[in-house]
Protein backbone atom coordinates (compact mmCIF):
# COMPACT_ATOMS: atom_id res chain seq x y z
CA UNK A 1 0.00 0.00 0.00
CA UNK A 2 1.42 3.29 -1.18
CA UNK A 3 1.05 5.58 1.34
CA UNK A 4 0.63 9.58 0.76
CA UNK A 5 4.02 11.55 1.12
CA UNK A 6 3.83 14.51 3.31
CA UNK A 7 5.53 17.97 2.37
CA UNK A 8 6.85 20.70 4.28
CA UNK A 9 6.45 24.53 2.28
CA UNK A 10 9.32 26.77 4.77
CA UNK A 11 7.09 30.26 4.00
CA UNK A 12 7.63 33.83 4.43
CA UNK A 13 4.45 35.59 5.83
CA UNK A 14 5.54 38.58 5.42
CA UNK A 15 6.22 41.80 7.76
CA UNK A 16 2.75 41.71 9.17
CA UNK A 17 0.60 43.29 6.26
CA UNK A 18 -1.36 40.37 4.72
CA UNK A 19 -1.22 42.12 1.76
CA UNK A 20 2.84 41.43 1.25
CA UNK A 21 2.35 37.16 1.46
CA UNK A 22 3.25 35.98 -1.75
CA UNK A 23 0.87 34.80 -4.28
CA UNK A 24 2.51 31.40 -4.09
CA UNK A 25 2.74 31.53 -0.13
CA UNK A 26 -0.96 32.30 -0.43
CA UNK A 27 -1.33 28.81 -2.66
CA UNK A 28 -0.13 26.66 -0.16
CA UNK A 29 -1.65 28.27 2.69
CA UNK A 30 -5.04 27.65 1.26
CA UNK A 31 -4.35 23.54 0.88
CA UNK A 32 -2.39 22.90 4.05
CA UNK A 33 -2.99 20.05 6.23
CA UNK A 34 -1.18 22.02 9.20
CA UNK A 35 -0.01 25.24 9.77
CA UNK A 36 3.06 25.52 12.15
CA UNK A 37 2.97 29.56 13.06
CA UNK A 38 5.31 32.03 14.64
CA UNK A 39 4.69 34.82 17.01
CA UNK A 40 4.76 38.18 14.39
CA UNK A 41 2.56 36.52 12.05
CA UNK A 42 -0.47 37.97 11.45
CA UNK A 43 -2.86 35.98 12.97
CA UNK A 44 -5.29 37.01 10.01
CA UNK A 45 -3.68 35.21 7.74
CA UNK A 46 -4.88 31.97 9.21
CA UNK A 47 -8.38 32.91 8.06
CA UNK A 48 -7.36 31.53 4.47
CA UNK A 49 -6.56 28.40 5.73
CA UNK A 50 -9.56 25.66 5.24
CA UNK A 51 -11.51 24.98 7.74
CA UNK A 52 -10.39 21.67 9.03
CA UNK A 53 -6.53 22.81 9.11
CA UNK A 54 -4.49 22.12 12.33
CA UNK A 55 -3.08 25.46 13.50
CA UNK A 56 -0.12 25.33 15.73
CA UNK A 57 1.04 28.36 17.50
CA UNK A 58 5.23 28.13 18.27
CA UNK A 59 5.63 31.14 18.66
CA UNK A 60 9.05 32.49 20.77
CA UNK A 61 9.35 35.67 22.64
CA UNK A 62 12.62 37.59 22.74
CA UNK A 63 14.71 35.93 25.67
CA UNK A 64 11.89 33.26 26.76
CA UNK A 65 11.53 30.32 24.67
CA UNK A 66 7.96 28.61 25.24
CA UNK A 67 8.62 26.19 22.48
CA UNK A 68 12.17 24.83 21.60
CA UNK A 69 13.55 25.03 18.10
CA UNK A 70 14.12 21.52 18.37
CA UNK A 71 10.41 20.75 19.23
CA UNK A 72 9.28 22.68 16.45
CA UNK A 73 11.56 20.61 13.62
CA UNK A 74 10.09 17.36 15.99
CA UNK A 75 6.29 18.78 15.29
CA UNK A 76 7.43 19.38 11.08
CA UNK A 77 9.08 16.21 10.77
CA UNK A 78 5.77 14.13 12.52
CA UNK A 79 3.29 16.27 10.86
CA UNK A 80 4.67 15.87 7.52
CA UNK A 81 5.39 12.10 8.24
CA UNK A 82 1.63 11.28 9.04
CA UNK A 83 0.92 12.38 5.06
CA UNK A 84 0.21 16.00 6.09
CA UNK A 85 0.98 19.39 3.87
CA UNK A 86 2.44 21.16 6.36
CA UNK A 87 2.89 25.05 5.98
CA UNK A 88 6.22 25.95 8.26
CA UNK A 89 4.78 30.11 8.55
CA UNK A 90 7.41 32.46 9.56
CA UNK A 91 7.78 36.24 9.79
CA UNK A 92 9.22 38.20 6.93
CA UNK A 93 11.60 36.01 4.95
CA UNK A 94 11.87 32.39 6.23
CA UNK A 95 15.97 33.10 5.53
CA UNK A 96 16.51 36.36 6.98
CA UNK A 97 17.57 35.77 10.56
CA UNK A 98 14.78 33.31 10.29
CA UNK A 99 16.44 29.95 11.05
CA UNK A 100 14.60 28.87 8.42
CA UNK A 101 17.76 26.64 7.04
CA UNK A 102 17.84 25.05 10.13
CA UNK A 103 14.61 23.70 9.62
CA UNK A 104 15.27 23.30 5.96
CA UNK A 105 18.24 21.02 7.11
CA UNK A 106 16.65 19.12 9.23
CA UNK A 107 13.92 18.08 6.55
CA UNK A 108 16.70 17.39 4.12
CA UNK A 109 18.09 15.06 6.92
CA UNK A 110 15.22 13.35 7.26
CA UNK A 111 14.30 12.64 4.09
CA UNK A 112 11.32 14.55 4.18
CA UNK A 113 10.17 16.74 0.97
CA UNK A 114 9.97 20.71 1.79
CA UNK A 115 10.21 24.01 -0.47
CA UNK A 116 11.21 27.33 0.05
CA UNK A 117 8.93 30.29 -0.07
CA UNK A 118 10.54 33.62 0.20
CA UNK A 119 9.02 36.79 1.99
CA UNK A 120 9.38 40.20 2.09
CA UNK A 121 12.29 40.83 5.44
CA UNK A 122 10.80 43.57 7.54
CA UNK A 123 14.23 45.03 6.89
CA UNK A 124 12.75 46.31 3.67
CA UNK A 125 9.03 46.22 4.16
CA UNK A 126 9.35 48.43 7.50
CA UNK A 127 11.83 51.02 5.59
CA UNK A 128 9.46 51.55 2.36
CA UNK A 129 6.03 52.06 4.23
CA UNK A 130 7.65 54.86 6.26
CA UNK A 131 8.83 56.11 2.85
CA UNK A 132 12.65 55.85 3.17
CA UNK A 133 14.08 54.24 -0.17
CA UNK A 134 17.00 51.23 0.80
CA UNK A 135 19.25 52.78 -2.41
CA UNK A 136 19.20 56.03 -4.06
CA UNK A 137 20.72 57.33 -6.89
CA UNK A 138 24.04 59.57 -6.12
CA UNK A 139 23.67 58.53 -2.46
CA UNK A 140 23.44 54.99 -1.30
CA UNK A 141 25.24 52.70 -3.13
CA UNK A 142 25.00 49.41 -0.99
CA UNK A 143 22.86 48.43 2.13
CA UNK A 144 23.20 45.94 4.81
CA UNK A 145 21.13 43.96 6.88
CA UNK A 146 22.36 43.19 10.82
CA UNK A 147 21.33 41.36 13.40
CA UNK A 148 21.71 43.28 17.01
CA UNK A 149 20.87 39.70 18.33
CA UNK A 150 24.16 40.01 20.41
CA UNK A 151 25.36 43.09 22.54
CA UNK A 152 28.16 45.22 20.82
CA UNK A 153 29.70 45.45 24.24
CA UNK A 154 30.08 41.55 24.06
CA UNK A 155 33.59 40.56 23.59
CA UNK A 156 33.84 38.52 20.58
CA UNK A 157 30.63 39.81 18.73
CA UNK A 158 30.22 38.47 15.36
CA UNK A 159 29.09 41.83 14.01
CA UNK A 160 32.20 43.92 12.92
CA UNK A 161 30.18 47.27 14.36
CA UNK A 162 33.69 49.28 13.65
CA UNK A 163 33.81 48.32 9.69
CA UNK A 164 30.02 49.07 9.98
CA UNK A 165 30.56 52.33 11.04
CA UNK A 166 32.97 53.17 8.60
CA UNK A 167 31.07 52.57 5.45
CA UNK A 168 30.04 55.63 3.41
CA UNK A 169 26.88 55.63 0.65
CA UNK A 170 25.74 52.76 2.78
CA UNK A 171 22.15 52.13 4.51
CA UNK A 172 22.12 50.01 7.71
CA UNK A 173 19.07 48.11 8.75
CA UNK A 174 19.18 46.63 11.77
CA UNK A 175 16.77 43.70 12.84
CA UNK A 176 16.39 43.01 16.61
CA UNK A 177 17.87 46.54 17.58
CA UNK A 178 15.39 47.43 20.01
CA UNK A 179 16.54 46.71 23.54
CA UNK A 180 19.78 47.24 22.30
CA UNK A 181 19.56 50.36 20.68
CA UNK A 182 21.77 52.69 22.88
CA UNK A 183 24.70 50.73 22.65
CA UNK A 184 24.32 50.27 19.20
CA UNK A 185 24.20 54.07 18.53
CA UNK A 186 27.01 55.15 21.43
CA UNK A 187 29.57 51.68 19.74
CA UNK A 188 29.09 53.03 16.06
CA UNK A 189 29.70 56.56 17.28
CA UNK A 190 32.79 55.87 19.06
CA UNK A 191 34.20 53.60 15.95
CA UNK A 192 33.54 57.02 14.11
CA UNK A 193 30.34 57.03 12.57
CA UNK A 194 29.64 60.90 11.72
CA UNK A 195 26.76 61.79 14.66
CA UNK A 196 24.48 63.60 12.58
CA UNK A 197 23.90 60.44 10.27
CA UNK A 198 20.15 60.25 9.98
CA UNK A 199 18.62 57.26 11.94
CA UNK A 200 15.23 56.03 12.10
CA UNK A 201 12.70 53.17 13.91
CA UNK A 202 10.07 51.37 12.61
CA UNK A 203 8.04 50.10 15.06
CA UNK A 204 5.41 47.52 14.09
CA UNK A 205 6.00 48.56 10.06
CA UNK A 206 3.62 48.09 7.74
CA UNK A 207 0.76 47.12 10.48
CA UNK A 208 -2.14 49.52 10.75
CA UNK A 209 0.04 51.14 14.03
CA UNK A 210 3.18 51.61 12.33
CA UNK A 211 5.09 54.25 14.02
CA UNK A 212 8.46 55.76 12.70
CA UNK A 213 10.52 58.42 14.78
CA UNK A 214 13.68 59.84 12.69
CA UNK A 215 16.70 61.93 14.63
CA UNK A 216 20.22 62.08 14.28
CA UNK A 217 22.04 59.05 15.50
CA UNK A 218 23.35 60.50 18.75
CA UNK A 219 19.78 61.59 19.85
CA UNK A 220 17.82 58.22 18.29
CA UNK A 221 17.75 56.62 21.78
CA UNK A 222 16.38 59.72 23.12
CA UNK A 223 13.67 59.85 21.04
CA UNK A 224 13.54 56.09 21.18
CA UNK A 225 12.50 56.27 24.99
CA UNK A 226 10.31 59.79 25.12
CA UNK A 227 8.18 57.52 22.23
CA UNK A 228 8.04 54.63 24.42
CA UNK A 229 8.79 52.77 21.49
CA UNK A 230 9.10 48.54 21.48
CA UNK A 231 9.78 45.30 19.77
CA UNK A 232 9.38 44.47 17.27
CA UNK A 233 11.39 47.26 15.15
CA UNK A 234 14.06 48.04 12.47
CA UNK A 235 16.63 50.21 13.22
CA UNK A 236 17.64 52.52 9.85
CA UNK A 237 20.77 54.64 9.74
CA UNK A 238 21.35 56.17 6.47
CA UNK A 239 21.07 59.63 4.38
CA UNK A 240 18.21 58.19 2.70
CA UNK A 241 16.37 59.07 5.38
CA UNK A 242 16.06 62.43 4.51
CA UNK A 243 13.58 61.44 1.80
CA UNK A 244 11.05 60.76 4.44
CA UNK A 245 9.83 64.10 4.53
CA UNK A 246 8.82 63.76 1.01
CA UNK A 247 7.93 60.27 0.55
CA UNK A 248 6.10 59.37 3.51
CA UNK A 249 2.64 57.78 2.47
CA UNK A 250 1.79 55.09 4.63
CA UNK A 251 1.28 56.92 8.22
CA UNK A 252 -0.67 59.71 6.83
CA UNK A 253 -3.97 57.91 5.89
CA UNK A 254 -6.82 58.79 7.29
CA UNK A 255 -7.93 55.76 9.28
CA UNK A 256 -4.22 54.47 10.32
CA UNK A 257 -4.38 53.44 13.48
CA UNK A 258 -8.08 52.23 13.48
CA UNK A 259 -9.30 48.58 14.26
CA UNK A 260 -12.66 47.79 12.47
CA UNK A 261 -14.69 45.02 12.58
CA UNK A 262 -16.81 44.09 9.82
CA UNK A 263 -19.00 41.19 10.27
CA UNK A 264 -21.49 39.40 7.90
CA UNK A 265 -21.34 36.67 4.73
CA UNK A 266 -17.65 35.58 4.41
CA UNK A 267 -17.61 36.21 0.64
CA UNK A 268 -19.17 39.42 0.31
CA UNK A 269 -16.76 41.05 3.10
CA UNK A 270 -14.12 42.21 0.41
CA UNK A 271 -14.82 45.18 -0.97
CA UNK A 272 -15.75 46.34 2.30
CA UNK A 273 -12.50 45.22 3.60
CA UNK A 274 -10.47 46.12 0.56
CA UNK A 275 -11.83 49.93 0.96
CA UNK A 276 -11.11 50.21 4.43
CA UNK A 277 -7.92 48.67 4.35
CA UNK A 278 -6.92 50.96 1.69
CA UNK A 279 -7.37 54.10 4.14
CA UNK A 280 -5.22 52.89 6.89
CA UNK A 281 -7.72 50.98 8.93
CA UNK A 282 -7.03 47.43 10.71
CA UNK A 283 -9.97 45.73 9.50
CA UNK A 284 -11.53 42.57 11.40
CA UNK A 285 -13.29 40.14 9.73
CA UNK A 286 -15.97 38.16 11.08
CA UNK A 287 -17.86 35.27 9.43
CA UNK A 288 -21.08 35.52 11.61
CA UNK A 289 -23.25 34.33 8.84
CA UNK A 290 -23.48 31.79 5.89
CA UNK A 291 -26.15 31.50 2.89
CA UNK A 292 -28.37 28.22 2.67
CA UNK A 293 -31.14 27.90 -0.66
CA UNK A 294 -34.55 28.09 0.96
CA UNK A 295 -37.36 26.48 -0.55
CA UNK A 296 -35.29 24.43 -2.82
CA UNK A 297 -38.05 22.38 -4.53
CA UNK A 298 -39.37 25.72 -5.50
CA UNK A 299 -40.23 25.65 -9.43
CA UNK A 300 -39.41 29.11 -10.49
CA UNK A 301 -40.20 28.74 -14.19
CA UNK A 302 -43.87 27.28 -13.81
CA UNK A 303 -45.05 30.51 -11.44
CA UNK A 304 -43.38 32.44 -13.88
CA UNK A 305 -45.70 30.99 -16.22
CA UNK A 306 -48.37 30.70 -14.45
CA UNK A 307 -48.24 34.12 -12.98
CA UNK A 308 -47.83 37.28 -15.49
CA UNK A 309 -45.67 39.20 -13.26
CA UNK A 310 -44.79 42.39 -14.86
CA UNK A 311 -42.18 43.18 -12.39
CA UNK A 312 -39.36 41.30 -10.90
CA UNK A 313 -37.52 42.46 -8.07
CA UNK A 314 -34.42 41.42 -6.26
CA UNK A 315 -32.90 42.69 -2.76
CA UNK A 316 -29.85 41.71 -2.27
CA UNK A 317 -27.12 39.76 -3.89
CA UNK A 318 -27.31 36.90 -1.88
CA UNK A 319 -30.87 36.68 -3.23
CA UNK A 320 -29.95 36.60 -7.19
CA UNK A 321 -27.47 34.10 -6.77
CA UNK A 322 -29.86 31.58 -4.75
CA UNK A 323 -32.52 32.49 -7.56
CA UNK A 324 -30.32 31.42 -10.20
CA UNK A 325 -29.11 28.69 -8.78
CA UNK A 326 -32.53 27.59 -7.90
CA UNK A 327 -33.33 28.49 -11.87
CA UNK A 328 -30.58 25.84 -12.50
CA UNK A 329 -32.28 23.12 -10.53
CA UNK A 330 -35.05 23.32 -13.05
CA UNK A 331 -32.62 23.37 -15.84
CA UNK A 332 -33.70 26.55 -16.45
CA UNK A 333 -31.94 29.97 -17.31
CA UNK A 334 -32.48 34.19 -17.86
CA UNK A 335 -34.41 33.47 -20.50
CA UNK A 336 -37.15 33.02 -18.51
CA UNK A 337 -37.54 36.88 -17.48
CA UNK A 338 -38.50 37.92 -21.38
CA UNK A 339 -39.31 41.42 -21.55
CA UNK A 340 -40.28 41.70 -17.39
CA UNK A 341 -38.94 44.01 -15.81
CA UNK A 342 -36.32 43.93 -13.12
CA UNK A 343 -35.53 45.88 -10.00
CA UNK A 344 -32.48 45.75 -7.87
CA UNK A 345 -32.52 47.03 -4.43
CA UNK A 346 -29.71 46.78 -2.28
CA UNK A 347 -25.91 47.14 -2.28
CA UNK A 348 -24.39 45.30 -4.76
CA UNK A 349 -27.36 43.95 -6.21
CA UNK A 350 -27.54 45.60 -9.62
CA UNK A 351 -23.79 44.48 -9.87
CA UNK A 352 -24.83 40.96 -9.48
CA UNK A 353 -27.65 41.03 -11.56
CA UNK A 354 -25.55 42.10 -14.28
CA UNK A 355 -22.99 39.78 -13.69
CA UNK A 356 -25.41 37.15 -15.12
CA UNK A 357 -26.36 39.07 -17.96
CA UNK A 358 -29.14 41.39 -16.67
CA UNK A 359 -29.42 44.87 -16.59
CA UNK A 360 -31.68 46.13 -13.89
CA UNK A 361 -34.67 48.46 -15.16
CA UNK A 362 -34.81 50.35 -11.90
CA UNK A 363 -31.78 50.18 -9.24
CA UNK A 364 -31.41 51.17 -5.42
CA UNK A 365 -28.61 51.23 -3.24
CA UNK A 366 -30.48 51.76 -0.38
CA UNK A 367 -32.62 49.53 1.46
CA UNK A 368 -35.54 52.12 2.48
CA UNK A 369 -39.18 52.30 0.79
CA UNK A 370 -37.62 52.36 -2.56
CA UNK A 371 -39.96 50.58 -4.77
CA UNK A 372 -42.75 52.75 -3.32
CA UNK A 373 -41.66 56.13 -3.74
CA UNK A 374 -43.92 58.52 -5.83
CA UNK A 375 -41.19 59.03 -8.33
CA UNK A 376 -40.64 55.37 -8.77
CA UNK A 377 -44.46 54.81 -9.11
CA UNK A 378 -44.85 57.74 -11.28
CA UNK A 379 -42.02 56.94 -13.71
CA UNK A 380 -42.78 53.03 -13.83
CA UNK A 381 -46.24 53.10 -13.37
CA UNK A 382 -46.31 50.64 -11.12
CA UNK A 383 -49.62 50.74 -9.81
CA UNK A 384 -51.76 48.02 -10.96
CA UNK A 385 -49.03 45.82 -12.29
CA UNK A 386 -48.03 42.86 -10.48
CA UNK A 387 -44.79 41.92 -9.09
CA UNK A 388 -42.44 39.03 -8.12
CA UNK A 389 -40.65 40.01 -4.65
CA UNK A 390 -37.30 37.66 -4.47
CA UNK A 391 -36.19 38.03 -1.22
CA UNK A 392 -34.47 36.15 2.12
CA UNK A 393 -35.90 34.40 4.89
CA UNK A 394 -34.39 37.08 7.57
CA UNK A 395 -34.66 40.62 8.51
CA UNK A 396 -36.06 42.03 5.19
CA UNK A 397 -36.95 45.20 5.44
CA UNK A 398 -39.63 45.57 2.62
CA UNK A 399 -42.40 42.94 1.98
CA UNK A 400 -45.80 42.67 0.46
CA UNK A 401 -46.91 44.72 3.27
CA UNK A 402 -45.55 47.77 1.47
CA UNK A 403 -47.58 47.38 -1.52
CA UNK A 404 -50.89 46.31 -0.14
CA UNK A 405 -53.40 49.42 -1.00
CA UNK A 406 -51.25 50.02 -4.41
CA UNK A 407 -53.54 48.05 -6.07
CA UNK A 408 -52.09 45.24 -7.09
CA UNK A 409 -50.81 41.67 -6.85
CA UNK A 410 -47.56 40.97 -5.13
CA UNK A 411 -46.16 37.58 -4.30
CA UNK A 412 -43.07 37.33 -2.55
CA UNK A 413 -40.46 34.35 -3.05
CA UNK A 414 -38.04 33.06 -0.24
CA UNK A 415 -34.81 32.01 -2.16
CA UNK A 416 -32.05 31.42 0.89
CA UNK A 417 -31.73 32.59 4.59
CA UNK A 418 -28.98 32.60 6.89
CA UNK A 419 -27.43 30.25 9.05
CA UNK A 420 -25.26 31.71 11.99
CA UNK A 421 -21.39 30.44 10.89
CA UNK A 422 -18.75 29.82 13.19
CA UNK A 423 -16.14 32.97 12.80
CA UNK A 424 -12.40 32.26 13.55
CA UNK A 425 -11.88 32.02 17.10
CA UNK A 426 -8.93 33.42 17.25
CA UNK A 427 -10.38 36.90 15.67
CA UNK A 428 -13.31 36.25 18.40
CA UNK A 429 -10.57 36.37 21.04
CA UNK A 430 -8.54 39.34 19.58
CA UNK A 431 -12.18 40.92 19.62
CA UNK A 432 -12.37 40.21 23.26
CA UNK A 433 -9.02 41.03 24.32
CA UNK A 434 -8.54 44.09 22.35
CA UNK A 435 -11.93 45.22 21.36
CA UNK A 436 -12.22 47.94 18.33
CA UNK A 437 -13.36 51.42 17.73
CA UNK A 438 -15.48 50.58 15.04
CA UNK A 439 -18.26 47.87 14.36
CA UNK A 440 -19.72 47.15 10.72
CA UNK A 441 -23.14 45.74 10.90
CA UNK A 442 -24.93 44.64 7.46
CA UNK A 443 -27.35 41.70 9.07
CA UNK A 444 -30.09 41.59 11.41
CA UNK A 445 -28.35 37.74 11.56
CA UNK A 446 -25.02 38.05 11.94
CA UNK A 447 -26.16 40.44 14.67
CA UNK A 448 -27.83 37.69 16.51
CA UNK A 449 -25.08 35.87 15.83
CA UNK A 450 -22.35 38.36 16.71
CA UNK A 451 -23.55 38.28 20.55
CA UNK A 452 -24.31 34.54 20.90
CA UNK A 453 -20.50 34.23 20.21
CA UNK A 454 -19.18 37.05 22.21
CA UNK A 455 -21.47 36.19 25.33
CA UNK A 456 -24.52 39.02 25.37
CA UNK A 457 -23.08 41.00 28.79
CA UNK A 458 -19.51 40.82 27.32
CA UNK A 459 -21.35 42.24 23.56
CA UNK A 460 -22.31 45.03 25.71
CA UNK A 461 -19.69 46.00 27.39
CA UNK A 462 -17.02 46.03 23.89
CA UNK A 463 -19.47 48.05 21.61
CA UNK A 464 -20.14 50.12 24.44
CA UNK A 465 -19.02 53.94 23.74
CA UNK A 466 -17.73 52.43 20.57
CA UNK A 467 -18.46 53.63 17.07
CA UNK A 468 -21.42 51.09 15.53
CA UNK A 469 -22.79 51.61 12.26
CA UNK A 470 -25.81 49.88 10.86
CA UNK A 471 -26.53 49.61 7.27
CA UNK A 472 -29.92 49.58 7.53
CA UNK A 473 -32.54 50.50 9.73
CA UNK A 474 -33.37 46.58 10.27
CA UNK A 475 -29.98 46.10 11.87
CA UNK A 476 -30.31 48.90 13.74
CA UNK A 477 -33.33 48.07 15.01
CA UNK A 478 -31.70 44.49 15.81
CA UNK A 479 -29.19 46.67 17.92
CA UNK A 480 -31.39 48.90 19.83
CA UNK A 481 -33.58 45.63 20.80
CA UNK A 482 -30.00 44.35 22.35
CA UNK A 483 -29.54 47.63 24.17
CA UNK A 484 -26.93 49.08 21.73
CA UNK A 485 -28.24 52.58 21.33
CA UNK A 486 -26.22 55.31 19.44
CA UNK A 487 -26.23 53.39 16.42
CA UNK A 488 -25.58 55.55 13.09
CA UNK A 489 -27.22 54.28 10.24
CA UNK A 490 -25.07 54.62 7.18
CA UNK A 491 -27.14 56.21 4.58
CA UNK A 492 -25.87 54.07 1.91
CA UNK A 493 -25.34 50.20 1.70
CA UNK A 494 -22.82 50.33 -0.83
CA UNK A 495 -19.03 49.48 0.20
CA UNK A 496 -17.85 52.47 -0.95
CA UNK A 497 -21.00 54.04 0.97
CA UNK A 498 -19.93 52.64 4.34
CA UNK A 499 -16.73 53.92 4.08
CA UNK A 500 -17.73 57.16 3.94
CA UNK A 501 -19.54 57.27 6.48
CA UNK A 502 -16.49 55.60 8.38
CA UNK A 503 -14.65 58.36 7.36
CA UNK A 504 -16.71 60.96 8.44
CA UNK A 505 -16.47 59.89 11.78
CA UNK A 506 -12.53 60.53 12.41
N1 LIG B 1 12.67 36.67 9.31
C1 LIG B 1 12.22 37.97 9.76
C2 LIG B 1 13.11 38.53 10.85
C3 LIG B 1 13.02 37.77 12.13
S1 LIG B 1 14.01 38.49 13.36
C4 LIG B 1 12.16 38.91 8.55
O1 LIG B 1 12.62 38.55 7.46
O2 LIG B 1 11.61 40.00 8.69
C5 LIG B 1 12.82 39.47 14.24
C6 LIG B 1 13.09 40.93 14.00
O3 LIG B 1 12.54 41.33 12.76
C7 LIG B 1 12.46 41.86 15.00
O4 LIG B 1 13.23 41.97 16.18
C8 LIG B 1 12.43 43.16 14.24
O5 LIG B 1 13.70 43.77 14.21
C9 LIG B 1 12.14 42.67 12.84
N2 LIG B 1 10.70 42.75 12.53
C10 LIG B 1 9.88 41.75 12.27
N3 LIG B 1 8.64 42.21 11.96
C11 LIG B 1 8.71 43.55 12.03
C12 LIG B 1 7.81 44.61 11.82
N4 LIG B 1 6.54 44.38 11.45
N5 LIG B 1 8.23 45.88 11.97
C13 LIG B 1 9.49 46.15 12.32
N6 LIG B 1 10.40 45.18 12.55
C14 LIG B 1 10.03 43.90 12.40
Amino acid sequence: MKIRQGKVYLVGAGPGDCGLLTVKGLEKLKIADVVVYDRLINNELLSYCKEECEKIFVGKESGYHPIKQEKITEILLNKSKAGNIVVRLKGGNPFVFGRGSEEAIALKKAGIDFEIIPGITSGLAAPIYSGIPITQRGLITQCVFVTAHECPDKPGTQVDWEKLAKLNNTSLVIYMGASRIEAISQKLIEYGMNPGTPAAVVENGTLPNQRTITARLDHITEEFKKENFHAPAIIMISPAISLRDEISWFEKKRLLNKRIVISGEKDQQDELYHHLSDLGAEVLKLSLIQKKLKNPDINLPELFLKNNFEWVCFTGESEVKSFFELLKEKKSDARIFGNKKIASIGSGTAKTLESFGLTPDYSRDELSSALTTDSFKNKYKMNGHDLLWIKNFNGQALGPDEFRGMGKKVRAVEVCEYQPDNPEPEIVDEIKNNGADVFIFTNKSAIENFFNVLGNEKTKEILNNKKVIATDPVSADALAGKGIVNVIVSSKQSAQGICEAVYDLF
